[in-house]
């Protein structure tokens, strides 16, 4: 799938739309969700035009991916939440139900996150 820039984390990354940012470097920026499904509820959005991790991992230099998961790690620790744990996740295509097509890291903290995954079927 070509990356359309009109999606709304591009818009972000431009200032066109507000988001109360957590933390950037030159990889990254993070930023918290607007609907939370847990206590702290952070996304963790690459300074590239990528899809998916598949995309970036195709198009960014190595270098590039290293640091985007570096400032993953980083956004934890601005966080305080590396102590107590947290949970990353990324959904990524249709089977994930992505909804944004840019690509996006959710980081989940601040209460006891359960099991990994509610078993269906
Ligand atoms: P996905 O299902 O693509 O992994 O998750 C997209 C996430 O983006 C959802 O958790 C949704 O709440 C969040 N989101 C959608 N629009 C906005 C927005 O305008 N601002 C922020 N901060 N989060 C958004």
């Amino acid at each position: 799938m070509a990356y359309d820039d009109s999606n709304i984390f591009a818009k972000i990354l431009r200032g066109e739309i507000p988001c109360k940012k957590v933390y950037e470097d030159d990889f990254a920026l993070a930023f918290h969700d607007i609907r939370p499904l847990a206590p702290v509820h952070v996304l963790v959005i690459p300074k590239g035009p990528y899809v998916s991790l598949d995309d970036m991992s195709m198009q960014a230099p190595p270098a590039f991916v290293g640091g985007f998961f570096k400032a993953v790690a980083e956004t934890a620790r601005v966080l305080n939440v590396v102590e107590s744990g947290y949970r990353i996740l990324a959904n990524i295509g249709t089977d994930a139900h992505q909804e944004v097509m840019h690509f996006h890291v959710h980081l989940f903290a601040g209460r006891s996150l359960g099991g990994m995954l509610k078993k269906v079927d």
